[in-house]
Formats: structure tokens, sequence, C-alpha cells
């Protein structure tokens, strides 16, 4: 069954007369493995939300003992809630049961050697949690609290810089007061469309520090600008996004996405 060499039973480790194997595992994830492995409509059940303690059980033991199957689960679920694939990126949430999941799928895919994970948690992690919360660390009522490692720390210091330089570059060049002429030559309202502009600027820099980390932001395009100022303004953001996309494992140390998507 298993292509692990395995602790073997003894006849002293015996109940019932059935030989009885010690496994260093959680008893938790070996409960949701084995539940699986019984009855396979267990947590199979297409794009239904799923607990992240079946998710981080299939991730575990689907990776150390070989269960293709499962280890396959657990990928399709955590690159559901952090793709690793730009397309994918505003998909919505399969996975539930943990406040602080972004930091629980850090370390398991550090872990289970699921890298392909790491650049979108990580840029969730910046745009979503302090420097308190990193170093504290998070936690809930049903769970305790997860420190990340030190070297995920170091990613995140490091990405945390590299996205609000780059998000001012790319995503919100346009609102860059200095590239008024070069990117918008054919605006028809300058007066109100720089106006417009200055407007959105101040309201992000002068909200929640940590709302300033938002390089992958889907605009609503309610201000007020004209119509070839709002085309240029749109181009730039899509592309922005998608740029920051390309280079967003960089930003933490990680090989670029070719070599993160290999397996
Ligand atoms: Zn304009």
């Amino acid at each position: 069954m298993f292509k692990f060499a395995l602790p073997q039973p003894t006849s002293k480790n015996k109940l019932e007369e059935c030989p009885i194997v010690r496994l260093p595992d959680s008893a938790e994830d070996w409960t949701h493995v084995l539940r699986a492995l019984c009855d396979r409509s267990y947590q199979f059940d297409g794009d239904e939300s799923q607990s992240f303690s079946v998710v981080a059980a299939f991730a575990r033991l689907g990776t150390k003992y070989e269960f293709r199957q499962l280890r396959t689960e657990a990928v399709k679920r955590l690159t559901f809630e952090f793709p690793s694939q730009f397309n994918r990126l505003d998909s919505g949430i399969h996975i539930i049961g943990a406040n602080d999941l972004v930091f629980r799928a850090i370390t398991l895919a550090r872990e289970t050697n699921m890298l392909f994970v790491l650049p979108c948690a990580m840029a969730i992690c910046c745009q979503s949690y302090t420097i308190r919360d990193l170093l504290n660390g998070v936690g809930s009522p049903d769970y305790p609290y997860i420190v990340l490692s030190t070297e995920d720390q170091r990613a995140y210091l490091s990405g945390w810089y590299d996205l609000i330089h780059m998000q001012a570059k790319e995503t919100f060049k346009w609102l860059d007061p200095h590239m008024r002429d070069t990117l918008f030559p054919d605006c028809v309202s300058r007066a109100r469309c720089t106006k417009a502009r200055a407007r959105v600027l101040y309201s992000i820099g002068m909200s929640h520090p940590i709302s300033l980390c938002n390089p992958f932001s889907r605009f609503d395009w309610e201000m007020v600008m004209c119509v070839n100022c709002t085309i240029v303004s749109k181009v730039q953001h899509a592309r922005g996004r998608k740029n920051i996309w390309i280079d967003l494992p960089s930003f933490f140390g990680l090989p670029g996405w070719d070599e993160l998507l290999k397996e």
C-alpha cells in the first residue's frame, strides 16, 4: 500500500490480532486521508469549498506517501485560492476554516514543496497583514498562533517593498502627475481629468497604509475622466497588473513561473 519504508509491526504490537503500525504523522491528517481512501466521495465534490485541515492533510500525506490523487486535489484547492496563472487571479474562495489561511498556506507550501503557491500567497500576505502580524504571528480561536519562518519573513519584507515600488511604476502609473502629458496627449478635459486622478491618488495615499500595497487592484472606474483618458488608464492598469504578475516570484526570492510550474 505504501511506497515508503514504514516501521514494521512486531508480535507485541497487536490489537485484536491485527498488527499495529505506529506512524509519525498527525492523527487528524490520517483521519482525513483514510476517509478519502476508503470513501472516494469524501471531499471530492467538484468545486465546493473545502476545509483547510483536509487540504493540508491531502497535501502533507499525499506528498509524503505519494498518494498522487490526494496531492493533486490539494494542489487544485490551493491554486484556486492562490493562483499560479494570471487569468485565475480573480477567482473566488474555495478553502474555508482558517482566518489565518495565508500564513498556513505559505507554511504548507514550503513543507510540501508546492512553491508555485507562494508568489500569490505572499502578495496577499503583503496586502493583508501588518509588520506586527508578521513578527508576532496570527491566529484564531480554532487554530493556534502561527508565525512564518525567518526565510518567509524576509521574503515578505523585501517583496512588500518591491510591490509598493512597482505598483507606482506599473498598475497605478496612470495616477502619476508627472505622466500627465506623456500618457494623456489626447485628453479633451485636462483640468477635470487631472483633478479626478489627483482625488484618487489622495484617497489611496491617505487610507490605511496596508491598502497601499495592492498591485493587482481591480479598479472600479467610476471616477470622472474623459473617454480618452479612461481608455488609456484602463489599458495601463491592466498592463501593469500583468507586468507585475510576470515578475512576482522574483520579488520574494523565488525562481520564475516557468521553473515553479515544472511539476
Ligand atoms: Zn482626459
